[in-house]
């Protein structure tokens, strides 16, 4: 499998340290607030490289961390702890906000169809391995203590801008929140391994250790999780791209000067979902999660299909007239699988060439829009509906959008009960219309009536409102 590799900006061969496995890493959420749909493309394209490398035959070993201590507001290490400042607009203990949230993400992520990592490992339940990482760090002179924190001494590095070829525009991304000096550091790039002090003492969670009561760095919980669940040697680590700079950028420098080698060697970064104002980001308190777009009625796979559409490594623009596309071509593509016939047996002859292109797209540094190509080609091609079936099935191991199951749902003859997340739907659509009827948008009103013909939805306009039945 060819993957874009950010260590040199090229598309690499992927050449695991074991052969036909995979070590697989990936910065799990901050778990201070619900995760945002731009969060979640990254977790969503992480979720089909995944599949996809399995779908290849890999044995794949993947393993992620739950942030509840130690990220910070700043990127300076000089601000406030991101769990506490939830914590605190909530009312709750860190604790709390951290389990609350934390169930929250899967439960979006179940939505979407992301299967949950073999391994999750909250950063508060690994203190003794942080702390032995930093001993370790400071017993090789790669780390000193000033101020009462321990900072990693970037000067001992020959090569601590990995990511070299980064643009600026990705480094600006990385240190995104206003950098305020820290005085204790011997240079700018130092970062925090374990804070004792801070100009925020309210800390609420603290651990006893060799340099005093403190709390760890966000950039070590990733080193040492991955380390100790995954070993020395890792093949992916991936991340949505904001956190090349500085984060992955200090993992790989802590992680080499403590393991004495070089410890990954694929870094895969997705470029972030903006919406017409910038990107999308928590901290900017933006509105747009799962559960807004089922409210509005969305089936939360129109999103996932939202994003295989486009690749991985191109910033994806959201808008809702971009996710009516995506919905529409999700309800056409199932009610489409919905109606092949049922019950032949498949030619797994004729199926084997088909298999053989989606896997190229996928392993063409994970080509999704190619691999539903793949998928749309293959659905118009002269093959019997058992063979269409069984392909459109085995292609969403990857996919993950429940084709056979949706379909089965989007082919319910005229007259049965409407599946209730297409009823919500068109009630959405209904009521936009409305309102763009209202505010005579005559294009946007057509526009939404032409969707709901897609739907085969007729509409009635009566005094009382819009009816509608199935055609
Ligand atoms: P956080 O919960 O803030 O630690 O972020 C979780 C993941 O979402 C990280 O891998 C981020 O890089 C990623 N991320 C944040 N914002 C976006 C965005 N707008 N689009 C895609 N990924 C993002
Ligand atoms: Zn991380």
């Amino acid at each position: 499998m060819q993957l874009t590799n950010s260590l040199t900006m090229k598309k690499e061969e992927l050449v695991p340290h074991e052969p036909g496995k995979i070590k697989m890493y990936t910065c799990g959420p901050t778990v201070y607030g619900y995760a945002h749909i731009g969060n979640l493309r990254s977790y969503l394209m992480e979720d089909v490289l995944e599949k996809a490398l399995r779908y290849e035959g890999y044995q794949v070993d993947r393993a992620m961390n739950i942030t509840d201590v130690g990220h910070l507001t700043s990127d300076g290490d000089t601000g406030e702890d991101k769990m506490l400042k939830g914590a605190r607009r909530e009312h709750k203990s860190v604790m709390e906000i951290a389990q609350f949230y934390t169930d929250a993400f899967f439960a979006d992520c179940e939505k979407l169809r992301i299967r949950r990592p073999d391994t999750v490992a909250p950063a508060t339940g690994c203190i003794q391995e942080f702390i032995e990482m930093v001993s370790v760090l400071l017993e090789k002179g790669y780390a000193y203590l000033a101020g009462g924190n321990v900072y990693f001494d970037t000067a001992k590095l020959e090569n601590y801008y990995v990511f070299g070829n980064q643009s600026a525009e990705d480094l600006a991304v990385g240190v995104r929140d206003s950098v305020e000096a820290d005085g204790n550091k011997r240079n700018k790039t130092d970062f925090v391994l374990w804070f004792t002090k801070s100009k925020f003492d309210g800390q609420e969670l603290k651990w006893d250790s060799p340099w005093g009561l403190g709390y760890p760095g966000w950039h070590i919980e990733c080193s040492a999780i991955s380390i100790k669940n995954l070993g020395e040697y890792l093949d992916i680590h991936c991340g949505g791209i904001d956190n090349a700079f500085p984060h992955h950028t200090n993992e790989i420098a802590q992680s080499e000067a403590y393991l004495g080698h070089p410890w990954c060697g694929h870094w895969f970064h997705i470029l972030h979902l903006n919406d017409a104002s910038g990107k999308i980001s928590k901290s900017k308190g933006a509105k747009l999660t799962v559960s807004v777009l089922e409210e509005k009625g969305y089936d939360p796979l129109s999103y996932r299909l939202f994003c295989l559409q486009s690749h991985y490594r191109k910033p994806l623009v959201f808008s809702f007239e971009s996710l009516d596309n995506a919905a529409n071509a999700y309800q056409k593509l199932t009610v489409r699988i919905g109606g092949l016939a049922k019950g032949g047996q498949p030619d797994r002859e004729a199926a084997k060439p088909w298999q053989e292109k989606f896997k190229e797209a996928l392993a063409n540094d994970l080509n999704t829009a190619g691999a539903l190509t793949v998928l749309y080609d293959m659905l118009k091609a002269d093959l019997d509906d058992g063979t269409k079936r069984f392909l459109a099935d085995d292609f969403d191991q990857v996919l993950s959008l429940d084709l056979l199951a949706a379909g089965e749902r989007a082919s319910q003859p005229a007259g049965e009960e409407v599946p209730p997340e297409l009823a919500a739907r068109i009630e959405a659509l209904l009521e936009r219309r409305a309102q763009a009827r209202q505010a005579k948008d005559w294009p946007a009103a057509d526009a939404i009536r032409d969707e709901l013909a897609a739907l085969r939805v007729v509409v009635k306009d009566t005094p009382q409102g819009a009816q509608w039945h199935l055609e």
